[in-house]
């Protein structure tokens, strides 16, 4: 390849949603933007994540230089050990986006060999021919960074993730002066997030849920329950503080909430008192009007403390008649039934339950820029070339045709998909031909296990463990089990005598430890059977078969 010409590859993102992950190449130099992932889908049960396929990056491994972060959201950094596996580079990333990563890192033994450089908002750093230079953006997540890339050819600017938040409870402002620098210098290409490109105007602040979250902990006279995602830490710091307002001890119940409150308080993004945060088992002790919990699990994932609080199987996070259960954060499409069966259990459990229903104040705002945003960003920056990026088909399709309508702002408009392989030189900007892309699906108590890749790839992984299915009777009016568990097997060899009655064994103490809420909840009962009985093939055969559990109703 002659080497005037620059190439930006999307691995991943573009024209779905989750595993953002885009290569620019110049010459014999690439470097990686972002390494997300994406949450399975209901229907991939048996699959932990969905991560890029990286062919391209591994059959270019001796070009690939680094891997750079915009932020530590999972769609951005959840790919990381997966990649970092198979391909180790230095990453780049914020202050607060490496303590994200180290965790993570950390639990998959990669820590050790990893070399993490810690980037800060207006510190430029190169990589080989590329002069990086990490702009403060404003999101859900605190210490997100846009990145302008000097290449030879140009300057590139690649959003992140962002909305123009004037107010963020942490004060670190949106640089919009450096955003205007750039369009005055001459930008050759913006890459922008097309997230709520369906939004019309702006989207608000993260301090608009301040005063709903008052009014909701001022009202109740019994415990509140917030959840947001974990790392939304705006909202937990607003949550903790008017807890803290109102005369309320908080726990923090759920590990990812856990864990990222302790970094927040760490990097002094949140702040609190002694004696504020109490143990979840010191709840009981208190006043019921006295107590806030904060619990991860917003999006009905079978295992959060959310759920099993709302089946009343968590061992703290008791919710009583008369508790108010705040769902502070939107219904990501493909939940939704995850969610409402969360919620239904809740109103079961007689608690009033807050979420997200498009009243006013808000008790969720979104991380990401509405059309205005949008357009203030394209004209203070002014590109030659404007790609849309971190969306679906129809988000990258209606971005381009906001910014095409914006002339004056934007040279030309260019739609690409992950895959495709966009090409700058002196001449212009074309789309010069594709690589292999695809997802692959990852059991992520083991890095080196691939499961099944849905798109392309080999079945390899399938046809050596196989798939086993625990297939059980329920009752669908009286909750009860009506036989012993069929376990049906293929293309697995259970090895010793007695596997079987084992693993059937393991179902039937599984179903016993459920209570007749959860029996009725198929998703939550599915996981806990897939979750006991991986444990029990891996510690008797050291196999990793497909586990799907199927449930009858009769
Ligand atoms: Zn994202
Ligand atoms: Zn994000």
């Amino acid at each position: 390849m002659p080497v005037t010409k620059l190439q930006v590859v999307p691995l991943g993102g573009l024209g779905e949603f989750g595993m953002n992950c885009m290569a620019i190449r110049w010459g014999d130099d690439i470097i990686v933007i972002d390494a997300g992932l994406m949450f399975p889908e209901a229907e991939l049960l048996g699959v932990d994540i969905v991560v890029p396929d990286i062919t391209y990056l591994l059959e270019n491994r001796q070009q690939v230089r680094a891997i750079v972060l915009t932020h530590g959201h999972e769609d951005h950094i959840g790919a990381l050990p997966w990649i970092l596996s198979e391909l180790n580079v230095p990453v780049y990333g914020t202050e607060f986006t490496l303590a994200y990563v180290e965790g993570k890192l950390e639990e998959h033994a990669l820590l050790d060999d990893a070399e993490l450089n810690e980037i800060k908002a207006g510190e430029r750093f190169r990589i080989g021919p590329f002069t990086i230079n990490p702009i403060q953006v404003t999101h859900s997540l605190v210490d997100c960074v846009a990145l302008a890339i000097h290449t030879p050819l140009g300057i590139i600017i690649h959003t992140g993730d962002f909305k123009v938040d004037p107010t963020p409870t942490d004060t670190r402002l949106f640089d919009l002066h450096s955003f205007a620098e750039y369009g005055k210098e001459g930008v050759l290409a913006l890459f922008q997030d097309s997230t709520n490109v369906e939004r019309r105007g702006y989207t608000p602040s993260e301090r608009a849920v301040r005063a709903r979250f008052q009014e909701i902990l001022a009202r109740a006279e019994r415990r509140v329950f917030i959840s947001c995602f974990s790392s939304s830490v705006h909202r937990i710091k607003l949550a903790i503080d008017e807890a803290m307002e109102s005369g309320r001890k908080v726990s923090v119940v759920g590990r990812s909430m856990l864990e990222s409150t302790e970094i927040a308080q760490d990097f002094g993004y949140i702040e609190v008192p002694e004696g504020v945060l109490i143990h979840p088992a010191q709840m009981r002790e208190l006043p019921r009007d006295k107590v806030c919990v904060l619990i991860s699990g917003t999006q009905g994932e079978p295992m959060s403390a959310l759920s099993r609080a709302a089946v009343d199987n968590h061992k703290h996070a008791r919710i009583e008649p008369g508790d108010t259960v705040v769902l502070s954060s939107r219904i990501i499409p493909g939940n939704e039934k995850a969610i409402y069966r969360v919620i239904d259990h809740l109103f079961r459990r007689n608690a009033h339950v807050i979420y997200d229903d498009g009243s006013s104040p808000p008790v969720h705002v979104s991380g990401h820029a509405s059309q205005e945003e949008l357009k203030l960003i394209i004209n203070l920056v002014k590109p030659r070339y404007f790609i849309p990026i971190h969306g679906e088909y129809r988000q990258l399709k209606l971005h381009a045709e906001l910014a095409a309508a914006m002339r004056g702002s934007v040279g030309q408009v260019m739609m690409v998909e992950s895959g495709d392989i966009l090409e700058f030189d002196e001449l212009g900007a074309r789309k010069a031909g594709r690589i292999a892309v695809g997802r692959v699906c990852i059991d992520s108590n083991s890095m080196g296990d691939v499961v099944e890749d849905l798109v392309i790839r080999d079945r390899r992984h399938l046809s050596e463990d196989g798939i086993v299915l625990p297939i059980i009777a329920i009752n669908k009016l009286t909750g009860r089990v009506e036989s012993a568990p069929e376990i049906v097997m293929r293309g697995f060899a259970a090895g010793e005598d007695g596997f079987l009655d084992g693993a059937r064994q393991t179902v039937m103490t599984t179903l016993e430890a459920s209570s007749d809420e959860e029996k009725g909840d198929y998703g939550m009962i599915k996981e806990k059977i897939r979750q006991d009985l991986k444990r029990f093939i891996v510690k008797n055969t050291s196999r990793r078969p497909l586990i799907m559990p199927v449930i009858l109703e009769v």
